[in-house]
Formats: C-alpha cells, structure tokens, sequence
C-alpha cells in the first residue's frame, strides 16, 4: 500500500535568511513521521504570494502543512497567496474576528485594526480556532492543507491539538515503531564491523546516530514483529556496550541502578568543573543516590578539598591515574559515598605537552573492592573534552555498578 505523503512549507523570509531557525518544520516532521506519514518534501519560502501560491498549487502529496505569514502585518501573506492558488478571495470571519477580540480583552491590550486581517479566510477554507494566539488555523479538506502560524509555541500547540487528529481522521496510517539500541564506549565504525553481516528486512530501515554520549543504533518500521527479533540479534553483538534503550540516558539509567541498589555517590572533578554533577542532576529524583561533587581544579584544592596527598602531585603530576585514584579515594573517604569517582585532565588549548599532550584525561571510579582507573587521550576543542570527559566518566560510573 503506497504510504500518504506529506510536504511540509515554512513560510518566512527571516528563515530564507538563516536569522531564525527553523524548528517548525523539525516538529512537524517529526510528529507526522511518528504517526505513519511519510514527508516526501519540505521548503521555505519567502514572503511572497507568487511563489507560495504557486507551490501551493502544484501540490502532489496526500498532506500539506503550512507554517507562517498568518500575522496582521504586510509582509504576512500566506493568507492572500492561498485565495491566488486556489483563484478565489479572502472573506472575513465574524466568529474568528469576535474570538481575536475577546483574545486581545482577555490579555487586557488594545487590538489594532489591522488584527482583523487575521479574520481574513480564502474561500474553501475552514477557520479553527487558535487557543493560543490570535490567528486561526486554516483548513482545506481537498487538498488537505493546514496553514499554522508562524509562532512555534503556537504552531506546536495547533499541531498536536488539531492537525494531528485531522489527519489521523482522514487518512488510513499505520505508524511507525522506533526502536533504539543506546551504546557508549564504542565508535561508529567499529559498532559498524561487529553487526554488518546481520541481514536487515526491506521493511525495517537501520539508522548509526552518533552522539557525544556515544552512538544509537535505531531501528524503524511498520512492523514490530519483524523489528523486535532484529533488535535482539543486534544486542547480542554489543552487548557490554549497550546502556539503554529509547528514551534512556546514561544519566537516567544511572540513577535508576543507584536507587535500586541503594547505593550513594560523590565526584572530584578537575578538568570538567562540574560538568559531571550537572549532568546528573539534571534528571529530578538525583538527590536520591548523588552525594555532591567537589570541583578541584587546583592542586592546593585537590589536596585540602579531595585529600590527595602532596606527595602523590609532586611525583606524578595532577593529571595522572595516580592522583585520579587519590582523588577518588579521598573524597569516598570524606563523603562515605558508596561509590566515587574523578576526573582530571588537560581539556587545553593550552597546558599541554609531548608526555601529556592536550586531552589527557584520567578518571577513576571506585565502588567496593571494583577499581578502573583510566588514562585516555580525547580529542576536539576545549568543550568537546570536557564533553567527551563526562560522559566518559559517567558510563565508568555505569560499569563500576552493573
Ligand atoms: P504572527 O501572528 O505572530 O505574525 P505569523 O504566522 O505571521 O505569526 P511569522 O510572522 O511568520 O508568523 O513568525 C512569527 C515568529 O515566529 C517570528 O519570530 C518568526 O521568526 C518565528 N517563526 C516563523 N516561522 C518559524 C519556523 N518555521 N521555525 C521557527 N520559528 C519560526
């Protein structure tokens, strides 16, 4: 059966320009893609009624979606480019223009005059209303057209609350199912090698999304039976670096193993300045394993704060496994966390040298009598280390608990 298709047109010269970025169309996409659709199209364009009228006109997908130029203004003029596609005229809306008026009484601000353009509706189109601003959504059975506004908050909002229903009512879809494989500590090519041989159905389409925090195998198609057996296959090939599925982070996951585990955790961190803590507090519910992290980023602070011992610095440096592991050690000791762990390292572009070149990094993660202590060499500039470096850190944080 031949999929319904979709094209999806942002409307905008700001967009054209690059000055504004398109979300829009990333949402729609996205949101029509999870529901079965396939986007066989989208385009910006301008403000101006030639060309949006002669798009419009030229249609050939199922669907169309239409984002932006719906204001009060004179450079909005989605509204006029739809009444010349479809050689009619715009007709005012007494209900749409009573509902913009109540809008503007609601907020207590004053309306303009020109508001009552947004009343304005192409023939053969139906008014919807907009409970998040002033202009309507505008709707076309045959061809199916839904015009939003340009407004994200309210193109989000009209997308999921009237779009989406409209277009599950009138077309026949079968949705797509994701399925995600989330690994860490292995790159892309080498994950590539370990599953290449493994027969993949037409039906399913397999995705490499490499990430900062690693690389997501995703799997996507109409038909979960034959997705799920592939899924398990590929699982079993990576299993030690596999983490999660759709929708886990490692953040999340670790939280989820701490809590379980009732376990308790603390950090030193150096040359990530936090960045570790934050990560993980992000996900609501970490007070209830996460202890707190020191940042000692000098070495008086690694000695007074992590209770590394000087000697330990002055023989093999602060970035070192050795001073890692005293790191470690010394804030478990403090805290009487059951699990520890730090970072330290040289995330540059200065500080660097022949021994210990610029994204030197040694972390240690302590948990019982389970010890890895860790010299790696990252790469990038100074915040892609530092990324690297956390995320580094937390799956060590993972393993030392799994
Ligand atoms: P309004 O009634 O507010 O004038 P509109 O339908 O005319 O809405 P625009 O004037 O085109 O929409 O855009 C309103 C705001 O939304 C602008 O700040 C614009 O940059 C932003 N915007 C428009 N289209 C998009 C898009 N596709 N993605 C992200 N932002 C967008």
């Amino acid at each position: 059966m031949k999929p319904v298709s979709a094209c999806i047109l942002t409307i905008g010269n700001e967009l054209l320009f690059g000055e504004t970025i398109d979300t829009n169309a990333a949402f729609i996409a996205q949101q029509l893609t999870a529901a079965g659709v396939k986007i066989a199209r989208k385009a910006t364009l301008p403000d101006t009624i030639a060309t949006i009228a002669q798009v419009v006109k030229n249609q050939e997908e199922d669907i169309c979606i239409i984002t932006g130029g719906l204001g009060p203004t004179d450079d909005d003029l989605t509204r006029q480019a739809l009444a010349r596609a479809f050689n009619t005229r715009l007709f005012p809306n007494q209900r749409q223009a009573k509902r913009i008026e109540a809008f503007f009484k609601r907020f207590k601000r004053p309306m303009a005059q020109s508001n009552y353009v947004q009343a304005l509706v192409p023939q053969g189109f139906a008014a919807l209303d907009n409970d998040f601003g002033t202009a309507p959504m505008l709707f076309r059975k045959k061809p199916f057209i839904c015009v939003l506004p340009g407004v994200p908050r309210e193109a989000r909002n009209l997308m999921t609350s009237a779009v989406l229903p409209l277009v599950q009512s009138h077309f026949r879809l079968t949705p797509i199912v994701h399925k995600e494989i989330k690994t860490t500590g292995i790159g892309e090519s080498s994950l590539f090698d370990r599953i290449k041989d493994i027969a993949v159905p037409a039906s399913i389409t397999l995705a490499y999304l490499p990430e900062i925090s690693g690389v997501v195998v995703r799997l996507s198609g109409r038909n979960t039976k034959a997705i799920v057996p592939l899924r398990n296959k590929i699982r079993a090939r990576l299993r030690e670096y596999i983490y999660g599925r759709r929708g886990d982070t490692l953040e999340s996951v670790i939280q989820r193993i701490f809590i379980r585990k009732k376990l308790t955790l603390a950090l030193a961190e150096s040359c990530t300045g936090g960045l570790i803590a934050s990560k993980l507090v992000a996900v609501p519910g970490s007070s209830r394993y996460f202890l707190g992290s020191v940042v000692c980023y000098s070495n008086a602070l690694k000695i007074k704060m992590a209770g590394v011992p000087k000697r330990v610095i002055q023989r093999y440096g602060a970035v070192s496994e050795e001073t890692a592991l005293a790191m470690t050690q010394g804030i478990r000791r403090k805290t009487g966390a059951g699990v520890a762990l730090s970072v330290t390292g040289i995330a540059g572009p200065g500080g660097g040298t022949k021994k210990k070149p610029v994204g030197t990094v040694c972390i240690a993660c302590v948990s019982g009598h389970k010890r890895i202590v860790e010299k790696i060499q990252l790469f990038g500039g100074r915040s892609a280390i530092q990324e690297r470096a956390a995320y580094t850190a937390l799956n060590f944080i993972r393993k030392s608990v799994q």
